[in-house]
């Protein structure tokens, strides 16, 4: 175990919400963060014990940071790869490189999925419309193709009703820039009819320990989560298996941090894997006020090599994102003793933009 004591100080890539919450839960440990990302004035500079304000790509900014941190994590997904490498090599970084490399390109994802037997929907690598014509008789449509890199709250997909529409949607996500000649552009995947989505957030210590907090079952409106409810809707043998597969996916990264992976229950309750990411996740804010520890604790605690909590749930729970100018209409929440309000910091109020989220706790059922 390579611990580090309170008073330390844990860097983190990535300034957003996501890191916020990780300073927060950090300095009630004891830690001092540092955070580096190019926004100035973010959600996470506001709470940090130091920050810097530079791109990730500032190689000298990367190396002063490292200078001043015990251990460095990130917030971001797509933070770029030669950045974490380049920090890795002057400090530990945790979850490493490679567990974020895979998590960067939906081709590796599904892989890797393959690789520890978790389904996904059916799906073929696209790099051409003239490849996109050839996946679409393998992979029937109704169909989404999804840039493989980068994308994010729906951005970079597009629905395929018919084998008609891959013009369309090969254009939309392309523009008319021209590829580059390396690596898969996108993946077409099947359109899964499923029952519901959850995301399984597994933690996993120093030493190996895995943890994992329930399933939460996702409902996602214009492309972006809208709420996490807990418990799912699911049978106990649902639930058990999407823990097993978090669990089997943190251990076959050797990841030492946090890992969400999101999965399709079908009508016949079969998992399908969609996606991971090797950070917190906003599917599992709920954990916050409806657990003994949170996925922002466990995170740190990982880290900095304590042990990890029995993430044990003490309510119902309902976590619902605060998007855009709802934020100027949360004062029923500010008056409920039941709903636990989380706002970010940010102070333009644009449609889409996650501004906060409310944790909205009912007695325990199940
Ligand atoms: P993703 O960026 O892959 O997480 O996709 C965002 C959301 O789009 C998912 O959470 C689903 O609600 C929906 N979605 C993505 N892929 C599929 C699919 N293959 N079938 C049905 N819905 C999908």
């Amino acid at each position: 175990m390579n611990r580090i004591s309170p008073g330390a100080t844990i860097g983190i890539l990535g300034n957003g919400q996501l890191g916020r919450m990780l300073c927060l839960a950090a300095a009630r440990l004891g830690y001092r963060t540092h955070v580096l990302g190019p926004e100035a004035d973010s959600p996470a500079e506001q709470v940090a014990a130091a920050s810097t304000v530079a791109a990730y790509d500032d190689l000298g900014a990367l190396a002063a940071f490292s200078s001043t941190v015990d251990v460095a994590t990130f917030e971001f997904e797509n933070v770029p790869l030669a950045a974490v490498a380049y920090l890795a090599a002057h400090t530990q970084v945790r979850p490493s490189w490679r567990a974020l490399e895979v998590c960067q390109d939906r081709t590796q994802e599904k892989r890797f999925f393959a690789s520890i037997d978790a389904a996904t929907a059916p799906w073929q690598p696209v790099n051409s419309i003239g490849e996109l014509e050839t996946a679409l008789k393998k992979v029937k449509p109704p169909a989404v193709l999804k840039t493989a890199r980068l994308g994010y709250d729906g951005k970079g997909q597009a629905k395929l009703l018919t084998a008609a529409d891959a013009q369309a949607a090969w254009q939309g996500l392309t523009g008319s820039k021209p590829l580059k000649p390396n690596g898969i552009f996108a993946v077409l995947e099947s359109f899964v009819d499923f029952r519901c989505e959850i995301s399984v957030i597994a933690a996993r210590g120093q030493d190996g320990q895995v943890v994992c907090f329930e399933p939460s079952e996702n409902v996602h409106a214009n492309h972006m989560l809208a709420t996490s409810t807990v418990p799912a809707r699911i049978e106990a043998a649902t639930a058990a298996a999407a823990t097993d597969i978090a669990t089997r996916a943190a251990e076959a990264l050797d990841l030492v941090g946090l890992l969400a992976v999101e999965m399709f229950v079908t009508s016949n309750g079969e998992l399908l894997c969609n996606e991971m990411a090797p950070r917190p996740h906003n599917s599992g804010h709920w954990s916050q006020d409806a657990c003994g520890t949170d996925q922002f604790e466990q995170l740190v605690r990982a880290v900095a090599g304590l042990p990890l909590l029995d993430p044990r749930r003490h309510a119902d729970v309902v976590m619902r994102n605060i998007v855009g100018p709802e934020v100027n209409e949360i004062g029923h929440f500010l008056s409920d003793p039941a709903a636990h309000v989380h706002l970010y910091g940010k102070t333009d109020a644009r449609p889409g933009r996650k501004m906060g989220h409310v944790n909205i706790l009912r007695p325990k059922t199940g």
